[in-house]
């Protein structure tokens, strides 16, 4: 049975991944035809019914249909999305952008040249090659911080305006305790920015510990089929929100109808196969710590894990991602050619099984020297766990790393 507040809202986030909470939101999924599916409405433009009476020159002025007018703007599919995403992850506007790497973009639209970004030192390889394009182009400072080891208010100048990390990390599972350091960013009029993909909002939603902005690749656990790319920026302030959206808007960074569909799609099995690839996910890294051809297991799920009290606190579950460093780079090169019901190819968080090779795939190019001080070797391999049968993927390890 389903419990409902006050406000009509439902609790379990399973539920959320089906249904809108609010019970007017649910009448409206019958908009004309009582369709179970949103339907895709692939139009670019909605006609205006009218000019309004008070229309003054300069103004917003023409009265549209139903609040639609250009889906650059917004778009009815887009828009439930949004609420969906919003939801799932306890925020009160959500962003569909055509990209994980155009909401990252959208983001540092907010800022100034000049103004001072401190980052974790282990991110998504995309987002360190974004950062060091904005900094050379436009002057913005990034400052690199390896949030596990080292206090960021040492790196704090008058500039500083937003912290950004991402919890757990990938490929080296560094974990993040998000409450401190948005207490830290908020103490200095600051925002905290977490990147949610590897955890995706059944695990973890960052806002609830004090985060301003959350992001994800859509491309990853929510739409979970490896079939589209998409991203989302999701905010509790109506004023960050606002500001957000009216750039969004002007750059052209939206999801398309038809994407934003399939990612809606993919959310109303998130629940299922977050549950099953982290059981997966579990069990190969049990089996992975009894090989002699691996010499360490980076999973947060694993109790000598410097950062599992952090995980116990801030997520409900560890998540399906995991990485392995083998006895020789020769071995570890041999998995990848050798693996057959697991796919060696770039991306994660899809129903099937993908392994990639972070040094010279998600990591290539991350400076030397940020490699060598994250531990990220040329033996290390990384491992996104689908919802196969676990006995397969086990059998294709095995074949793939001891023969
Ligand atoms: C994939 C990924 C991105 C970029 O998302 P795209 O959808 O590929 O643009 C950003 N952050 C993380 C953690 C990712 O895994």
């Amino acid at each position: 049975m389903t419990t409902e507040n006050e406000r009509g809202d439902v609790k379990s986030i399973e539920t959320r991944c089906l249904h809108l909470s609010r019970a007017e939101e649910r009448r409206r999924y019958a908009e004309t035809f009582g369709a179970i599916s949103y339907p895709i409405y692939q139009t670019a433009a909605f006609e205006h019914p009218g000019v309004r009476d008070d229309y003054e020159p300069g103004q917003d002025h023409i009265s549209l249909s139903a609040g639609y007018n250009y889906t650059r703007e917004s778009n009815p599919t887009r828009s439930h999305l949004e609420k969906v995403v919003a939801q799932l992850e306890n925020g009160e506007f959500a962003l569909a952008t055509s990209s994980g790497m155009a909401a990252i973009t959208l983001l540092l639209n907010l800022f100034h040249s000049g103004d001072q970004i401190i980052v974790d030192s282990d991110l998504y390889g995309g987002s360190i090659r974004l950062f060091s394009e904005y900094e050379s182009r436009y002057g913005l400072t990034f400052t690199r911080c390896d949030l596990t080891k080292q206090d960021p208010s040492e790196f704090a100048t008058d500039r500083f305006k937003a912290i950004y990390f991402e919890t757990p990390t990938n490929p080296m599972a560094h974990v993040s305790d998000i409450e401190k350091h948005a207490q830290f960013a908020h103490d200095r009029g600051a925002l905290c920015v977490v990147d949610n993909t590897f955890l995706s909002p059944y695990f973890q939603n960052p806002l609830d510990w004090g985060a301003d902005v959350v992001i994800h690749s859509g491309t990853k656990f929510l739409s979970g089929h490896h079939d589209t790319i998409a991203g989302f920026l999701v905010v509790r302030e109506v004023g960050l929100a606002e500001e957000l959206r009216s750039l969004s808007t002007t750059v052209g960074s939206a999801l398309a109808p038809f994407d934003a569909w399939l990612v809606l799609r993919g959310i109303r099995t998130l629940a299922v196969r977050l549950d099953r690839a982290q059981e997966n996910a579990m069990k190969i890294v049990d089996w992975l710590q009894c090989q002699r051809h691996v010499r360490r297991v980076f999973y947060p799920g694993l109790e000598s894990n410097p950062g599992y009290a952090v995980m116990k606190k801030q997520a409900r579950g560890f998540g399906a991602m995991l990485s392995f460093e083998t006895d020789t780079k020769e071995r570890a090169i041999n998995v990848l050619t050798k693996v057959q019901t697991i796919v060696f190819a770039e991306s994660l968080g899809g129903v099937e099984s993908l392994i990639t090779y972070p040094i010279a795939q998600t990591h290539a190019s991350v400076p030397s020297d940020v490699l060598d001080a994250n531990g990220l070797t040329d033996r290390i391999l990384r491992l996104s766990v689908g919802i196969e049968n676990a006995d397969d993927l086990l059998a294709d390890l095995d074949q793939a790393l001891n023969y």
